[in-house]
């Protein structure tokens, strides 16, 4: 029956994450009830074990990712259909109301073995929201060996090496495999990475975590085993512009793990890539997709998949929007 069903563009609904930094912004970004406490994350698109993104709405309603990657390779993947185990990316919302631990994820240098079942995570960060004191740590500042590394964490000056930026709406910021990162202090980003899940805690700024009464476990040896000490493309991306009109369509991140543009203006423009899956994620304003027949409202905060079958599509903006589109990494 599902076989038979013909892919059309696919809202995801998001899955909420208690984090003990969070705060209580995507409750204005995102329309799906929030549960109460601090929420951190929401998870927009993900194809992990434990937590599985679902259609939101049509025929295929419930199914997850996974199970659209199973049944429906060739059409939802087209020309990357069998690339990849799970869908490679994974793309989440961040309320950073207190500071994030500093962390690194692996995947530095290339030629270290990873943990058994993991690949490395490059991430990235378009920034939605910030507030005066808002900061965002992207590598190390020039000068800072393992050894001082070492001891800054031990005497809690980690956050004097770190380099920082003080973030505005729009920024876009990389972090590739290995940067040590943090941030902070009322920032919501939306955040694209690898779809991978470790993470090691270098410094975490003496947070208690209100659900255990504890402060949570640092892993510094294995963190400092995959810093990269060296020269880096970490930090604020200026946009390359590529086209003007009929919609301002910007370049972000262009790298092995993703490629990630913002599209804005008031104008129908096109989305989509032929036989080719595309991702869209709506930051400010709403619009409609149309496709076919069919039109699909898009809102804000909302996260869609073009299926490769559904190729390239005319977005007709209702106001001024923001939409950033997403393609997966070539194989
Ligand atoms: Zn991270």
């Amino acid at each position: 029956m599902v076989a038979q069903t013909i892919l059309y563009p696919l809202r995801f609904e998001p899955i909420y994450q208690y984090r003990l930094w969070g705060g209580r912004r995507l409750s204005d970004l995102l329309r799906a009830p929030m549960p109460n406490g601090p929420i951190g994350e929401a998870w927009v698109l993900s194809d992990r074990d434990d937590y599985a993104s679902k259609v939101a709405d049509g025929d295929l309603k419930g199914q997850t990712i996974r199970q659209l990657m199973v049944t429906f390779s060739e059409p939802l993947m087209g020309n990357l259909a069998g690339c990849f185990r799970r869908f490679p990316l994974l793309l989440k919302f961040l309320d950073a109301h207190r500071m994030l631990s500093v962390q690194v994820h692996p995947g530095y240098p290339p030629s270290r073995p990873l943990p058994a079942g993991e690949v490395a995570k490059t991430e990235a960060w378009v920034v939605v929201e910030a507030g005066k004191e808002s900061r965002i740590d992207a590598g190390l500042r020039s000068g800072v060996t393992p050894d001082i590394l070492r001891q800054s964490v031990k005497d809690g000056t980690l956050a004097d090496r770190l380099s920082s930026i003080t973030p505005k709406p729009g920024d876009a910021v990389f972090i590739p495999a290995g940067t040590v990162h943090a941030l902070g202090k009322d920032v919501v980003v939306f955040e694209i990475q690898q779809n991978s899940d470790t993470t090691f805690r270098l410094y975490d700024w003496g947070h208690v975590d209100v659900k255990t009464g504890k402060p949570r476990a640092l892993q510094v040896e294995e963190a400092l085993a995959c810093v990269n000490f060296g020269e880096s493309a970490a930090g604020l991306v200026q946009p390359v512009i590529e086209s003007a009109a009929p919609v301002a369509r910007e370049r972000l991140f262009d790298c092995e793990a993703f490629r990630l543009w913002r599209l804005s203006g008031n104008l129908p423009f096109r989305v989509g890539a032929a036989d080719l899956p595309r991702v869209l994620v709506c930051v400010e304003g709403a619009g409609k997709i149309e496709h076919g027949a069919a039109t699909y409202a898009v809102g804000k905060g909302e996260v869609w998949i073009l299926p490769a079958a559904v190729g390239i599509c005319d977005f007709l903006p209702s106001d001024a929007v923001s939409l950033l589109e997403i393609a997966l990494p070539a194989r």
